[in-house]
This record gives C-alpha cells, sequence and structure tokens, in this order.
C-alpha cells in the first residue's frame, strides 16, 4: 500500500472524509487524494516521492510557483520578531497601502484570514450600509461557505432562495436570491421588481467556480448601472480573480469598478489571507469607525502580511501578466490541438492566468447551464488519466485551471505530451 493510501485511511478515523476541505477528498473524480511532502516551483512531491505538474496552485495562490525563496524569507524574517501580537503592526499599513495602489477602487480595505470572511463581511458591511436585507449571487459562482452565500436557485432565478446545505436556515436564506450569470435581462428583470429591497449584487467577475467563465460584453457593465440606478452596493468577489487575470484584477481587465472587492488566495502568497475593502463613504460604516461589526483575532498577522507584501512585490515587477498569458495561451493551444488531433470535441476559456476545459460540442460555454451539461464522465477519465502521468488537474469538472510563472516551456510540452495520449485513450 502507498503512503497516501495509508495516511488516508488513517485520516478518515479522525478528519471527516479525511480532508479539511471537501474537494481534496476526489469525491468527484474518485480514487483517492495523494498527501503532498513539499512542493517546489511548478511542482508537488507526494509523500511516495512522485512528482506532479501542478496546474491547482494552491487553488489560486502559488501565481509565483511554489515555495518562491522571496515569500519564504519574508516569512522566516517575520517570524524571527514573533508570530502574532493582536495588536497593529507596521507591516499592515504597508500591506493596506500597496493594495490600495494596486486596486486602487479599494480607498480603504480590513483584511481578514481568508476568502469566505472576506465575502461574508462585505455582504454584512453591505447590509448595514444600505438598510436592507436582500442580496443577490448568480448560479454556480461559489464566494466561501458563510450562510448566506450557501445558496442556490436552482434553474429558475426570481425565487425565493433554497439552501444548498443543511444547516443554512430556509428563513436565512431567503433572503438570497440567485439568477443566472451572463443573462443581464433577467436580473435586469429582478430589479425592476425589487430592486429597492436589494443590498448588494455580489459576482465572480470571471466565474471560477462552475469552470472558468468569462462575462459576456456588457454583463458586468449591465450590473455596475443597476446597482446605480437602484442604490445596492456592487461586490466583486475577486478572491480568484484578484492579482490572477491582470494586476488589478478583473476590474482593471473589464473597466468596470465595483463598491466593494474582496480578495483571498494570492494576497496571501500562501498563508491564510483575505481582504475586503472599496469606496471609503461604505467601509467608514464598519466598527470601530461606524456601527457594522467585523473583527479577527489574527487579522492583519504580522506572518501572514510579510508574505502576502512580498508576493505583492514580485507580481507587480514588469512582464509577469504578460509572460503568465502567453504560458497560459500556449497551454490551451496545445491542449486544442491534441484533442483535435483525436477528434474529442472540448472548448476552452482563457482569461489572463486562468484557464478552463470544457467537454463539450457546443462551443464556447458561457452560462452555469452549459458547464453543467459538459461531459463529466469523459472528464474524470482525463483527470486520472492525466494523474498517472504525473499531471496534476483540478479533481473536478467545476473548477478553473491555474497557471504560475514557475511553469516552463518544458512543464508545458509534458503535459500537452500527457494529454495528447490521455485524449488518445478517452
Ligand atoms: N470567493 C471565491 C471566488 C472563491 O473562489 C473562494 C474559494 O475558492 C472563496 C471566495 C472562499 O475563499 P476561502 O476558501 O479562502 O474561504
Amino acid at each position: 500500500m502507498s503512503l497516501s493510501s495509508e495516511l488516508f485511511q488513517r485520516a478518515q478515523r479522525t478528519i471527516p472524509g479525511g480532508v479539511n476541505s471537501p474537494v481534496r477528498a476526489f469525491k468527484s473524480v474518485g480514487g483517492e487524494p495523494f498527501f503532498v511532502a513539499k512542493a517546489e516551483g511548478a511542482y508537488l512531491f507526494d509523500v511516495d516521492g512522485k512528482r506532479y505538474i501542478d496546474y491547482i496552485g494552491s487553488w489560486g495562490p502559488m501565481l509565483l510557483g511554489h515555495n518562491h525563496p522571496a515569500i519564504r524569507e519574508a516569512v522566516i524574517r517575520a517570524a524571527a520578531n514573533g508570530l502574532s501580537f493582536g495588536a497593529p503592526c507596521p507591516a499592515e499599513v504597508t500591506m493596506a497601502e500597496k493594495v490600495a495602489e494596486l486596486v486602487p477602487s479599494m480607498q480603504m480595505l480590513r483584511m481578514v484570514s481568508s476568502g469566505t470572511e472576506a465575502t461574508m463581511s462585505a455582504i454584512r458591511l453591505a447590509r448595514g450600509y444600505t438598510g436592507r436585507d436582500t442580496i443577490v449571487k448568480f448560479e454556480g459562482c461559489y464566494h466561501g461557505h458563510a450562510d448566506s452565500l450557501l445558496v442556490k436557485a436552482g434553474s429558475g432565478a426570481l425565487t425565493l432562495g433554497v439552501p444548498n446545505s443543511p444547516g443554512v436556515p430556509a428563513d436565512f436564506a431567503k433572503y438570497t436570491l440567485t439568477c443566472e450569470f451572463n443573462n443581464l435581462p433577467q436580473i435586469q428583470q429582478l430589479f425592476a421588481e425589487q430592486g429597492n429591497q436589494i443590498a448588494c449584487i455580489i459576482v465572480e467577475p470571471v466565474a471560477g467556480n462552475m469552470n472558468c467563465i468569462p462575462p459576456e460584453p456588457g454583463f458586468l457593465e449591465g450590473l455596475r448601472a443597476l446597482c446605480d440606478e437602484y442604490g445596492s452596493v456592487l461586490i466583486f468577489d475577486e478572491v480568484m480573480t484578484g492579482f490572477r487575470v491582470a494586476l488589478g484584477g478583473a476590474q482593471a481587465y473589464y473597466g468596470v469598478t465595483p463598491d466593494l472587492t474582496t480578495l483571498g488566495k494570492i494576497i496571501g502568497g500562501g498563508m491564510p489571507v483575505g481582504a475586503f475593502g472599496g469606496k471609503k463613504e461604505i467601509m467608514q460604516h464598519l466598527a470601530p469607525l461606524g456601527p457594522v461589526y467585523q473583527a479577527g483575532t489574527l487579522s492583519g498577522n504580522p506572518i501572514a502580511m510579510a508574505a502576502g507584501l512580498a508576493a505583492l512585490t514580485e507580481i507587480s515587477k514588469p512582464g509577469v501578466y504578460e509572460a503568465l498569458t502567453e504560458k497560459t495561451a500556449q497551454l490551451i493551444k496545445g491542449l486544442a490541438q491534441a484533442a483535435a488531433k483525436h477528434a474529442v470535441p472540448v472548448s476552452f476559456n482563457q482569461v489572463g492566468g486562468m484557464f478552463g476545459l470544457f467537454f463539450t460540442n457546443e462551443g464556447r460555454v458561457s452560462n452555469y447551464q452549459q458547464a453543467t451539461r459538459c461531459d463529466i464522465d469523459a472528464f474524470k477519465r482525463f483527470f486520472h488519466l492525466m494523474l498517472q502521468q504525473g499531471i496534476y488537474l483540478a479533481p473536478s469538472a467545476y473548477e478553473a485551471g491555474f497557471l504560475s510563472l514557475a511553469h516552463s516551456a518544458e512543464d508545458l510540452k509534458e503535459t500537452i505530451a500527457a494529454a495528447d495520449y490521455a485524449f488518445s485513450a478517452l
């Protein structure tokens, strides 16, 4: 038995499902997860000594590659001065200034310790600021596991929210309305009916949790216009897209400015960090300035701030996004050619360093319905054929793929050769 298998068996005795976050258990692709011993650059190494080219990058944070020396050294330096103060420290101020410089719509911001905390806090703030309870999200968009956000309305929009998970009270979920991503007329209709009660729209500006689905031209602009007309707060959840699709996030890429932004993943360089922020006028409603409560024992933690600052400093260097976008485009081109060679119908989406691979013959995928119509069985077989060859894709057909700056031309070539075999064997 492999060491990974042994660990998985042991883990299942004391950790529900053997994992600390469900997708890691490989349930949607079958088989067992491998356990990671170390990570370096574009690679993960499992406890049995096998190397994988990694296209998950810790689900997004590893834009610079794993174990980047600048981040590692910043963490070690900071750790020498203590691990947590529970009191203000200089790195928090530098971090806030750096984020505000890179994402100018975040005139004020607050650090938290995860993406979930960021979105949950932004929603509370939007509700407190507007004095309204109802929020709108989009089908297939994931914003972390806070109660308000674990809701989808099924296929019909404009219906009252139904909780996705037991444990979310229906009375609570009814304040979350769900619309179709990229369906502007539908949300316009919803606002025409009840816009005056809507506190906020929260959206992944590029959807990354139903595979990768970019916004159609005019969609984000349309959301902006609705929020302006009805006095609702527009929240861009850039936990995934922030510092990924462009240095200034999706809002810079598409030129649409939200009122509030949530960040996570890359902003911590691998440490548990999130942030939310936006217009001063809204952020001033947050405690201790205003009445909307939000707090965190480890928020602004000195080690996490050191890691985040080092990551943001590295990615601010010239040429980073050009290189990342080019590598991603090269990978997609090679994968598309390999699929075409074996007559496997696939479709790709790409925004900067984020991509999606869909097993479909419908052509371009632009909404949740299309994403869920894809051939999931083909994906599962493809996933395992790639894994056997040392290529680690997300173990779910509904996750985006991520490249890092550490992926070399040789890594891409190896990946495309593996895909050539996998497509031929499907
Ligand atoms: N928002 C988006 C867009 C995400 O992709 C995620 C996580 O994948 C979250 C929020 C939640 O972040 P975390 O897992 O750090 O709580």
